[in-house]
């Protein structure tokens, strides 16, 4: 066990942040998504430790993070032309893209499979540390396998403390949930493997033709062969058994007025949810992009409360709703019920 540092994003502790990268060291970074745990993509041992320190599947990829879009040519075999649109269009920002891989991205990085997944962070924090660490940054959501994203550096410190070499304090995540992960098909489809921030709304302004993979709302087993591995694993659960409420908020009301027991915790989004109810709350707000920039905190919450069961409103299925949605899925793993 060792102390892990808590720096800061002055020159000198993002300097400190490259050198540990460069050394082959595990470092917490702060993105506009979620924390990442990174390490220099192109180092096999620095990416094991990742692995390590999550206790991560191996067969569960990592997205590589640039800071130029320079560095994306000498990390894929063929940049498909919507790939050049949509990096256009949403880079830098929370859209991951899987192309085919380069002989330079180790197989340990991308799970063993022959592609890889590539975004530009605009976070100004992250950008700095990949340029300064001068190679591309592997880097999964900075928690333990399994556990709610983080999105402050206290979260990772929670998970990560005697993990990992540092973390950069960056403050809050402005996002909230990870990043979209899109991949191609043929000339002008797109398959949206998870939902984020960039939603199918925004994805339609570059082509008509947006699908949505199966796996996004349905549950796959740990068996099934899917197009992006994360799926199949359990994810974002707290420790308390959490069920999503199909329905208005007065359903909402009505099914916890009858079914909530007193000790029960209820995930909100506006007061009416829980008028007249004696329950404790933690509300997410009204819009999606709040519920998203509030959703990994209000999980760990409940886990701080002690919390045994909660219900949840459910978030809507479109924009950033629909990746709210899909965390709040699998964070309930799949327990779904029409009030
Ligand atoms: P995380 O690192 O926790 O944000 O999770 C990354 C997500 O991106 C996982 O769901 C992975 O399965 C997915 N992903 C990363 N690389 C690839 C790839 N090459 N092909 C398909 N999915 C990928
Ligand atoms: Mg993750």
């Amino acid at each position: 066990m060792f102390e892990t540092k808590l720096l800061g994003t002055d020159e000198e502790s993002l300097g400190t942040a490259a050198k540990l990268l460069k050394e082959g060291f595990v470092v917490g970074i702060p993105t506009e998504t979620v924390y990442g745990l990174g390490a220099d993509a192109l180092n096999e041992d620095a990416v094991r430790a990742i692995f390590q320190a999550k206790g991560r599947p191996a067969d569960n990829p990592l997205i590589v993070h640039i800071s130029r879009l320079e560095q994306l040519e000498g990390l894929v075999r063929e940049i498909p032309a919507m790939a050049v649109r949509c990096a256009e269009k949403f880079w830098p920002g929370p859209l991951t893209m899987i192309m085919p891989k380069a002989d330079i991205i180790p197989e340990v990085t991308s799970g063993g499979l022959d592609t890889v997944g590539i975004r530009m962070p605009s976070n100004e924090t992250a950008r700095k540390v990949i340029t300064l660490t001068g190679s591309p940054i592997a880097a999964p959501s900075a928690n333990l396998s399994g556990s709610p994203s983080p999105t402050t550096a206290m979260h990772v410190m929670k998970d990560m403390n005697g993990r990992i070499a540092a973390v950069v304090d960056g403050g809050e995540c402005a996002v909230g949930v990870e990043s979209t992960v899109i991949s191609f098909q043929g000339r002008d489809c797109i398959r949206l493997l998870r939902p984020g921030f960039i939603s199918v709304e925004d994805l339609r302004e570059v082509t008509e033709n947006v699908v949505i993979d199966k796996g996004v709302l349905e549950m796959v087993g740990e068996k099934v062969r899917v197009s992006s591995p994360g799926m199949k694993y359990k994810h974002y659960a707290p420790k308390a058994e959490v069920t999503v409420i199909e329905g208005s908020s007065r359903d909402f009301n009505r099914f916890c007025r009858e079914n909530a027991d007193k000790d029960d915790v209820l995930l909100t989004f506006c007061e009416g949810d829980s008028a007249g109810l004696e329950n404790r709350c933690i509300c997410l707000g009204e819009s999606d992009e709040i519920q998203a920039h509030r959703l990994f905190d209000a999980l760990r919450e409940l886990d701080a409360m002690g919390a045994k069961r909660a219900f949840s409103r459910c978030p809507e299925k479109t924009g950033v709703g629909l990746a709210v949605y899909n965390r709040l899925l699998r964070a309930a793993a799949f327990r779904v019920i029409r009030a």
